[in-house]
């Protein structure tokens, strides 16, 4: 059995009991009560060294900046473990500057995206003197002047490019294309580029793009980092320096069994060609950063649920369970698809087809449909939400008065609770009644 999970590194079946690492996830269930994020530090560690090692091993890359994309899961322990290790970090709020910085993150490494950054958002990033703004419009970059100007800073920015490529991916999740709102249109870039040379509070120190997540084909990035080039090679002739080339996230994972993941190194090194062919000609000294969240995370997680009820219909067979899409959103919202593991096999036993269904008042309220599982399954029985690291716990809702889970991290044999389970009474705390 434990050769057929063998994508889910550190999550195997030990004596027809599913674990992660060495914990039985029944025995977690036990301690910490269910629904329950739990994730592996030994998968999240392998996951950032198979980037780091693939950079360190190219000479155009071991001086590049992993910077982790916080909304993929922005627990701090986990941003605690990835600070340590040397990442830096992508982020796209003031909220997420605030995380990394309570977990430990070092400021002059966080590079901030997003089209919609607050005045707020902005100054708190000029005060903690991040690596890097990505400006996603012309609108965005006079207001990042202008209040840089008030607060005595200068602003270090790259443009964000939309390069018009199709990353071949979910549209909710596919980003550079020139219908997107992602981004400056890649034939407006030069002119921008231009335009910020020119003003007073900014620094021009790099440019970026990110095409989409989740992406199974490695050919779309590399075409977008050609396209990159060639812009960039334009904005030096015009006597504007850049630093950095940011790459952005989106390498995807296997969530079925049935797809293949591309590896780091196929992904990274025809750009850090690329990169390294750019720099001998041109005899620069451009560098990389990367922005990856679901690669660095998504395997290392499992949403451990408990069966409530079981419902066998004429056409359907359902197993209702206590977790649901506000605990686990990616079913309901992009029909995406987690493996869906019982806690304890029995190869004998027969089976039937079901959907895992939640508890919320919505059909979309679902984590898998026509799964097989025992036919004897029944109330008390544990199932487990596979690569549920990424976009899990961090698009979590308290919708129907549900109360967010609790996570664990897992390392051997130990187990840390790194998010308590919330209460009921916090979800109203911010709320008053009538005061008349
Ligand atoms: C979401 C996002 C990422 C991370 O994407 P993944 O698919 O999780 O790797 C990186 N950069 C930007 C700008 C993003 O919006």
């Amino acid at each position: 059995m434990s050769n057929s999970l063998s994508f889910f590194e550190n999550f195997e079946y030990k004596n027809n009991q599913l674990h992660c690492e060495n914990v039985a996830f029944s025995d977690l269930a036990q301690k910490f009560a269910t629904p329950l994020f739990v994730y592996s530090r030994g998968v999240l560690e392998n996951n950032f060294n198979e980037f780091n090692q693939v950079l360190k091993n190219h000479p155009a890359g071991n001086n590049a900046l992993l910077c982790y994309a916080v909304k993929a899961n922005g627990n701090l322990a986990i941003l605690d473990l990835f600070s340590q290790l040397g990442a830096g970090f992508d982020i796209v709020s003031g909220g997420e500057l605030a995380r990394v910085m309570a977990a430990g993150g070092d400021a002059s490494k966080v590079v901030f995206s997003g089209v919609g950054k607050s005045e707020s958002d902005i100054r708190a990033a000029l005060e903690a003197n991040i690596h890097c703004f990505n400006v996603e419009s012309e609108a965005e970059l006079y207001r990042l002047n202008e209040i840089a100007k008030k607060h005595g800073k200068v602003a270090p920015i790259s443009f964000r490019v939309n390069p018009n490529v199709d990353p071949k991916t979910h549209p909710y999740i596919s980003t550079g294309l020139k219908k997107n709102k992602f981004g400056v249109a890649y034939d407006n870039a030069l002119d921008l580029y231009k335009t910020a040379a020119k003003l007073e509070f900014i620094k021009i120190v790099g440019i970026d793009c990110h095409i989409g997540s989740q992406l199974l084909d490695v050919s779309p990035c590399v075409e977008a980092f050609e396209k990159i080039l060639l812009l960039v090679e334009k904005i030096n002739a015009a006597g504007i320096n850049i630093a950095h080339i940011d790459i952005g996230g989106g390498l995807g994972i296997r969530y079925q069994r049935d797809e293949v993941a591309p590896k780091v190194t196929d992904y990274l090194n025809p750009i850090l060609d690329l990169l390294q062919k750019y720099n001998q000609k041109n005899g620069t000294k451009i560098t990389l950063i990367l922005e990856p969240g679901r690669r660095m995370v998504g395997n290392a997680g499992a949403l451990l649920m408990n069966v409530e009820y079981t419902k066998l219909g004429e056409t359907k067979n359902f197993v209702v369970v206590d977790a649901a899409m506000n605990d686990l959103m990616r079913p309901a919202l992009y029909d995406a698809w987690h493996e869906i593991l019982p806690v304890k096999t029995d190869s004998q036993a027969e089976e039937k087809i079901y959907d895992v269904v939640g508890p919320i008042c919505e059909t979309g309220d679902f984590i898998g449909k026509d799964r097989k599982f025992a036919s004897q399954i029944q109330s008390g029985d544990l199932l487990a939400a596979m690569s549920a690291g990424a976009y899990g716990m961090s698009m979590s809702s308290n919708y129907n008065a549900r109360v967010r889970v609790a996570e664990v991290l897992v390392s051997g044999d130990k187990v840390q609770l790194i998010r308590e389970r919330e209460t009921i009474q916090s979800l109203f705390a911010n709320e008053k009644r009538l005061d008349h």
